[in-house]
Order: C-alpha cells, then sequence, then structure tokens
C-alpha cells in the first residue's frame, strides 16, 4: 500500500489522516525534513498559511520540501495548501509561498461575510455526481497559467487544478464523507 504524509506542523491535518484511513492508506504525519524521504505523496492541509510558512522556515524544512516537489513528490494542498504551492499572492500582506503551481491567489476571498459556505462542485474525471466542498475563508484563484488544468470551477474562478504530479484545491474535501478527490489524488500517484 501507499505511505501518505500530511504536513502537520499546523492546522486541520486530523481529517486528512481520517480519509486517508478510509481509502487503506497508510497516513503517516510530517514534522521534519527527513520524512520526506519516507512516503510516497504528501497532503498540505488547510490552516493558516502564513504560520505554516513560518514554521516550514523555522524548522528547517523549506527547501527540502521545495526540492522534493520539485523532483516529483505528489503533493496535494487543500486552502492554506493551495496557497503555499501558487507562485505568489495577490492580496495584502505579502507573503512567501513555494511557487510551485502556475497560479496566483488572493487570500480569503471567497465568503467574505459569512467565513464558511458549502457548494456542490461539478469535478472533471467525476462525473456528473456533485462533489459537497465546504469553504472556509478559502483563497481564490485571481490568474492562472497554461501548464495548470483546471479540475473544477466555481463563481467563474477554477478551485481544483492540477498540474502534473501536483493538485490545490481552494476548499477542504477531507470535511464530508466524500472521498473522491483524495482518491483521485492516489489516483494520480498510482497512475
Ligand atoms: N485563510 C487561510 C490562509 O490564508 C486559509 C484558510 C484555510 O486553510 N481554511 O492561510
Amino acid at each position: 500500500g501507499l505511505t501518505i504524509g500530511v504536513l502537520t506542523l499546523q492546522g486541520g491535518f486530523d481529517k486528512h489522516m481520517q480519509t486517508l484511513e478510509k481509502l487503506g492508506v497508510n497516513p503517516v504525519k510530517v514534522r521534519e525534513a527527513g520524512e520526506l524521504n519516507a512516503i510516497d505523496g504528501l497532503i498540505i492541509p488547510g490552516g493558516e498559511s502564513t504560520t505554516i510558512i513560518r514554521l516550514l522556515r523555522n524548522f528547517g524544512i523549506y527547501d527540502r520540501l521545495r526540492e522534493k516537489i520539485l523532483q516529483g513528490l505528489p503533493v496535494f494542498g487543500t486552502c492554506a495548501g493551495m496557497i503555499l504551492l501558487s507562485r505568489g499572492i495577490d492580496s495584502h500582506p505579502e507573503q512567501e509561498t513555494l511557487g510551485l503551481m502556475d497560479y496566483r491567489v488572493s487570500r480569503n476571498d471567497y465568503g467574505r461575510q459569512i467565513d464558511s459556505f458549502d457548494a456542490k462542485l461539478i469535478i472533471k474525471g467525476l462525473g456528473d455526481d456533485p462533489v459537497p466542498a465546504v469553504f472556509i475563508r478559502a483563497p481564490r484563484i485571481t490568474e492562472i497559467g497554461s501548464t495548470a488544468e483546471v479540475l473544477s470551477e466555481y463563481e467563474d474562478s477554477p478551485v481544483l487544478v492540477r498540474q502534473g504530479h501536483m493538485l490545490a484545491a481552494s476548499f477542504h474535501p477531507e470535511l464530508t464523507e466524500d472521498i473522491r478527490v483524495h482518491k483521485l489524488f492516489l489516483s494520480m500517484i498510482e497512475g
């Protein structure tokens, strides 16, 4: 079976681990650079992207993580994870990212008035049955390059994007009972 790491520096990693278990995968916590060597893929969860990037720097994981992903480690970033994978941030304050995927984001841009909401998404490759999605102070993609493939849109902006071995979601697929988006990530690894 696959061993999938979940970055557990900060944020909502527990639900990701539970979803992976449901899929018969062995989830492991990743907090140190060395732990990146023992995994087949990595999930960067939601949380506070400002905090996660600071901890990546403070714990000396930033460079190794970036290098591993550039070398082909499959990665799935949700919400704050999508922010970290982005090429850059259009909202203020400016903030460092990993600069790996070909899109830019504006933070906390969906549901400004209500903080969080549910939506139903049609996702390319997952058929006509809509996937429930939870948005929590979610990033909006403001600009996207042609190397990134849009798998789903909401309110005219991409909310699920794939670029080779990298996947990013504005929403939280781990907060519903629907496991199809995680399955999609695993299929990219087994693929
Ligand atoms: N608003 C958070 C950020 O900008 C992301 C929110 C989330 O991950 N649920 O980091």
